[in-house]
């Protein structure tokens, strides 16, 4: 259903058959050199009553709405009491409701206490998405992500420990050539020490909006990664990831070259073995016109 969007609007891959209620706009942050998501957006909260009104209106047309998406880039950023007001009467609305989710950042997580977490899940906010990218200090200063490793394990344990279904998407190619193994022992170092419920590996595409500023924020040439060095990365990558729990894998974004899924640790084998049988096929791989970010 159509709420008057303010395009352009994200959701997750995961997210296709949700309801989608705008209560941000853009991104907080909005600086990450990769990402033109939010670029033609400012950051701002929209006023309840236009919220409310459009959660009275969706829920007339679509009462049996099981799941509801939060947007924008970061609804986390809002406040606790902004957030509860909108999630319970959400709740209220449509009585067959199973989850709620929105997209946050390191920084969202670590702004807020563990008793505001607490009161979140409470209220009925189940799933967080975390843009985490990358576990290499360099590598994230360098597409100013503004965050580090340490932050990121911090903050992402902090919503598993205050009970969040947690998904976090990393990019392969992030670091180019020059960083390319560093970037991914540690992506995979990041990923074992929280151990989320779900993980997503895009491959790095840079849209013309924001081509000059990546590559004027590395500070370095920086050499885009071939198909045959992006499965290099996504195999070192599986092989490297030791969770501490079940971690459902999938590397089956539009931006990727093939569509890999499993669960980790279980599924480590059969996914290099199909990496493996990949780079003997390249014609399997998806042309580079179908791929976006
Ligand atoms: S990657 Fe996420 S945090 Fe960074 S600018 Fe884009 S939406 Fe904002």
């Amino acid at each position: 259903m159509d709420l008057n969007y303010d395009y352009p609007l994200y959701r997750p891959p995961s997210e296709a058959n949700s309801m989608i209620f705008q209560v941000t706009l853009g991104c907080s942050f909005n600086k990450c050199s990769f990402c033109n998501m939010y670029r033609t957006k400012s950051y701002s909260e929209r006023p309840w009553d236009e919220i409310q009104m459009e959660i009275d209106l969706a829920s007339k047309f679509y009462p049996e709405t099981k799941r509801v998406f939060l947007a924008d880039g970061d609804a986390l950023n809002l406040s606790v009491d902004r957030l509860i007001q909108i999630i319970e009467y959400i709740y209220k609305k449509f009585p067959s409701l199973e989850r709620v989710s929105s997209y946050a950042m390191p920084k969202n997580l670590l702004q807020k206490t563990d008793t505001d977490l607490k009161k979140l899940k409470n209220a009925g906010l189940d799933m967080l998405y975390v843009g985490i990218e990358s576990g290499n200090d360099i590598v994230l200063k360098k597409v100013t992500k503004g965050a580090t490793f340490k932050t990121i394990v911090e903050s992402c344990n902090k919503a598993i420990n205050n009970g969040f279904i947690l998904s976090c998407m990393v990019i392969l190619g992030l670091g180019g050539t020059t960083y390319s193994k560093k970037h991914i022992l540690d992506t995979a170092k990041v990923l074992g020490e929280i151990s989320p419920n779900y993980v997503g590996a895009l491959n790095l595409q840079l849209e013309d909006g924001v081509y000059e500023e990546f590559m004027t924020k590395y500070e370095e040439p920086f050499t885009f990664l071939n198909d045959s060095q992006i499965l290099d990365e996504l195999e070192l990558l599986v092989s490297n990831i030791h969770p501490k729990r079940n971690i459902i894998f999938r590397a089956n974004h539009a931006s990727n070259v093939y569509s890999v899924k499993g669960t980790l640790p279980q599924d480590k084998e059969k996914i290099v073995s199909l990496i493996k049988n990949l780079r003997g096929h390249p014609e399997m791989l998806k042309p580079k016109i179908l791929r976006r970010f």
